[in-house]
């Protein structure tokens, strides 16, 4: 017999919410984009997020992994869609990504003869741009000249490093881009490029010389504002139970080496979640939950497992929900004022909150 504790927290993802901000991040593109859904769809579940996602039918053109087990995964879970490898592959590991039908991403003269050899389908010509760290460099692009019309691409690309910074060094890597494609010489008609990410659609500097036929986009589709557009929405809310309140008096401390000191007679709540379920120990004194519809702020350092509040001002027993990421009332504490109330990546951010409490799906139906 299987024992199931009831929950003591969950992580809610709102697979809707995603299939509106992957048709917004469509519209402001322009084209079809690429649902990067590698690093289990950047935490919240990238076989979810690719069923929701399958049934937008073209505006969704593929969707982008990092690595073959991740393909793997999709192509199991019964995902018909084209699916994408980013990071450069081992030689050995080409006749898996033909063997699941991946189109990987090649930069290498020997890998390409390589793919070409297994009869590997598509395949998509990475052009390092700036990043220095994958890719053909754009000054090297001549090398590829001969394997390139032997075997053409059905996609080249490159990646910004800094959409989310500069003007400046998107138009240069633009420039470099087609630069290095002209170069190449004439690729097949109706062969494709792709540079933007979330960020790059945002700001869509240069859009004609930049645009591409295809976007990239991760983070945005997971409600994170990279840019002012497109406006997304929040779609994670992660919960978890109050398992203890407490009254403290003035001058006691919460916490590990005593950072927080109660100004007054206090009352502390204990949520049974910490940085061990991805709610990040940068949050410590920082960060603020939701109880009731009110702010309530966190109070001392967060804990492995739990996390301690100050409620002196709000209705809390033990067993109440606390809001940590989410709406609660009129009030919403998105993945965004989390990250930056903590100063961390959004993308780490996302990332970490697989790591305990389980994921539930909200509109895992049509679209
Ligand atoms: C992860 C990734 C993206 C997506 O970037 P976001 O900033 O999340 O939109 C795009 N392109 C490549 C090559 C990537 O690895």
């Amino acid at each position: 017999m299987t024992v199931r504790s009831i929950s003591r927290g969950f992580i809610e993802i709102d697979l809707d919410g995603i299939a509106r901000n992957a048709k917004m991040i469509g519209d402001v593109a322009g084209v079809p984009i690429v649902a990067m859904v590698k690093a289990d769809g950047y935490g919240l579940g990238a076989i979810q997020v690719a069923r929701k996602l399958e049934q937008l039918g073209e505006m969704v053109w593929g969707f982008g992994v990092a690595t073959i087990d991740e393909a793997g995964e999709l192509v199991d879970a019964g995902i018909n869609g084209r699916i994408l490898c980013f990071t450069p592959l081992l030689p050995e590991q080409l006749a898996s990504a033909k063997k699941l039908g991946v189109r990987p991403s090649l930069h290498r003269p020997q890998d390409i003869a390589l793919w070409k050899k297994l009869s590997g389908g598509p395949w998509h010509l990475a052009i390092d741009t700036g990043m220095s760290r994958a890719g053909i460099g754009w000054t090297e692009i001549t090398s590829l000249a001969e394997s390139v019309s032997d075997f053409p691409p059905e996609a080249v690309f490159t990646h910004f490093h800094s959409a989310d910074l500069s003007d400046v060094s998107m138009s240069t890597q633009t420039e470099r881009f087609e630069g290095a494609v002209r170069e190449l010489g004439k690729l097949p008609g109706g062969s494709l490029r792709h540079l933007r990410n979330s960020a790059a659609v945002g700001r869509s500097i240069g859009a004609e010389e930049g645009a591409g036929d295809l976007a990239r986009s991760g983070i945005a589709l997971y409600g994170v504002h990279v840019s002012d557009q497109p406006d997304v929405e929040n779609v994670v809310t992660m919960r978890a139970a109050v398992v203890d309140v407490r009254t403290i008096q003035q001058g006691e401390t919460v916490g590990y080496e005593g950072t927080f000191t109660a100004q007054r007679e206090s009352r502390i709540a204990t949520v049974a979640a910490g940085y061990g379920d991805g709610y990040r120990r940068a949050l410590s004194n920082r960060a603020a939950g939701l109880l009731g519809g009110k702010r309530v702020p966190v109070a001392g350092i967060v804990s492995m497992d739990m996390t301690t509040f100050d409620v002196t001002d709000t209705k809390c027993a033990v067993g109440d929900l606390v809001t940590l990421i989410g709406r609660d009332g009129d009030d919403e504490i998105t993945v965004d004022e989390i990250a930056r109330l903590g100063a961390i990546s959004p993308y780490e951010l996302l990332v970490g909150l697989k790591l305990r409490l389980p994921r539930v799906y909200k509109g895992g139906g049509e679209c």
